[in-house]
């Protein structure tokens, strides 16, 4: 997914790991305060900055801080996916990675979890926290039981998927219009199909982690088209996946 419309503040400054490739993502914790206007179709909930900075140091910094970042995140395949796809993303963008803590919902839809583009100079991956936070409410509604664990997971993936775009689909630009729906439909059926292969394969098949429904929905729609990226299967799920979106 992309979406660009947002005014930013920088309020945290790059943290740049080590000398080479693998070591020179940015950190950039941005977080924008916006006085946004409910344009989406679906529920915004009003989440305060503080309430946002503390959800997200007491559940989610972690897996950049202090695992994918430092080259330890526990499950090997995860890991080995996010090196290489930084790798190709440092090729293509000649310049590092930055990560974005967004506090507004994506103007173009509240359905709106991660978004990627070329902004600044660098390759950039947004994280839309209130949506997270409605997905955490969610899945703490549905089965309390291990619903941060499940919930690292799904950043992990939406974050992964994103690495997926920057590496291997359209590249694009902050400020761009939003692609026709046909195009979104073929950009993220080529991605999804990356995505599902490289980092929901082996959480699935190998690990076994629980997952929310809504990934398990991709990676069966995934194994239903017999893992063709072409088929009329994939496309049309896809279609269906990103129907809101536009
Ligand atoms: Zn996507």
């Amino acid at each position: 997914m992309k979406k660009r419309d947002r005014r930013r503040k920088v309020i945290a400054t790059p943290v740049k790991p080590a000398r080479r490739w693998r070591w020179t993502a940015l950190l950039v914790a941005i977080f924008i305060v916006i006085a946004a206007v409910a344009l989406g179709r679906s529920t915004r909930h009003a989440y305060s900055v503080l309430e946002m900075q503390c959800a997200w140091s007491n559940d989610f910094q972690q897996v950049f801080d202090q695992e994918l970042l430092l080259n330890k995140y526990p499950i090997f395949e995860i890991q080995d996916r996010y090196n290489s796809t930084l790798q190709l993303i440092y090729q293509r963008y000649g310049s590092t990675l930055a990560i974005n803590m967004v506090t507004a919902y994506c103007r173009a839809s509240t359905e709106v979890l991660c978004g990627n583009y070329f902004t600044n100079g660098h390759p950039t991956v947004d994280i839309i926290i209130p949506k997270l936070l409605d997905i955490c409410k969610d899945e703490q509604r549905k089965n309390p039981s291990g619903w941060r664990e499940r919930m690292r997971f799904v950043l992990v993936i939406g974050f992964m998927h994103e690495l997926d775009h920057l590496a291997f689909g359209t590249i694009a630009k902050e400020g761009d219009k939003p692609e026709p729906l046909d195009q979104l439909v073929n950009e993220e059926a080529n991605v999804w199909a990356l995505t599902c292969e490289n980092t929901l394969a082996p959480l699935i098949e190998k690990y076994k982690v629980q997952l929310t429904a809504g990934e398990y929905t991709y990676y069966n729609e995934w194994l239903k088209a017999g893992r063709d990226k072409n088929s009329q299967s994939w496309r049309s799920f896809i279609r269906w996946a990103y129907r809101r979106t536009r």
